[in-house]
């Protein structure tokens, strides 16, 4: 065994982030800066606060938790972001899945490199975030371009294994009717797209900022009302047949 997971925190029966009940590994280090990111504790690849997760840790954790894992419960590798660390995943996943445990890698999409596409193939489930379908606004939103989350939409799609699309609503930057219509198109052929979820803004995080002494981007947005959410939601609806407001 080689690398050993450097990771920000864990869930232990988080419900949101894939199916069943599920043992929930946030990832030190993330290459976008979103601007509504409520996690900027978990951006930078290193920091005082994260810890490492050995193997062996990982696999005792799922085994206590292994009678709630009903219904596809598991494991979802989140972050930060997952693929950060890919050289330390490719040595857990393998072995988390010999132990029988259903394995969801929560991701931006901001890499795509031939690692990232084996992390992709040892998991059970992809739950792809795509911030924005424009490119300039998926820049302005992200820092990054949306060139590689496309890549990996696409690869996972060519692998035929399933995948969740999320949506994060903020209202002024990814409420745009044309564009909601546009990520529809884009992915609505997609037979490996199980579900899409729609997550309304939400400003939890902001303190996070303050501690760090950093700017909160998104002052004075508000959260998306019932009806904006309920608006988006219909246009995904023409598009997927599974869709989910969190
Ligand atoms: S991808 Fe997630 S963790 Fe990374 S900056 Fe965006 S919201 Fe934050």
């Amino acid at each position: 065994m080689g690398a050993v997971l450097r990771i920000h925190s864990i869930e232990t029966f988080g419900t949101s982030d894939g199916p069943g009940i599920r043992l929930v590994i946030f990832i030190q280090g993330c290459p976008l800066r979103c601007l509504y990111c409520h996690n900027p504790d978990s951006q930078a690849l290193t920091s005082k606060f994260a810890t490492d997760l050995p193997l062996e840790d990982l696999l005792e954790r799922l085994e206590k938790q292994r009678p709630y894992f009903k219904n596809k419960g598991g494991v979802t590798f989140s972050g930060g972001e997952p693929t950060v660390q890919a050289g330390a995943l490719l040595e857990y996943l393998p072995a988390v899945r010999e132990a029988g445990y259903h394995i969801a890698l929560d991701t931006c999409g901001a890499i795509y490199n031939r690692r990232v596409n084996q992390l992709y193939d040892h998991s059970d489930l992809i739950i792809l975030d795509v911030k924005h379908i424009d490119p300039d606004w998926h820049r302005r939103i992200t820092g990054s371009p949306i060139d590689p989350v496309l890549k990996n939409a696409a690869y996972r799609e060519q692998t035929g294994k399933p995948m969740w699309l999320r949506y994060v609503l903020v209202p002024g930057y990814t409420d745009q009717p044309q564009y909601l219509e546009q990520w529809g198109k884009v992915f609505g052929d997609y037979k490996s797209v199980e579900r899409v979820e729609i997550l309304p803004y939400h400003t939890l995080g902001v303190h996070k900022y303050t501690e760090m002494g950093r700017d909160y981007p998104l002052v004075g947005v508000d959260t998306p009302t019932n009806e904006q959410v309920e608006k988006a939601a219909q246009i995904f609806k023409e598009y997927f047949s599974n869709v989910v407001v969190h």
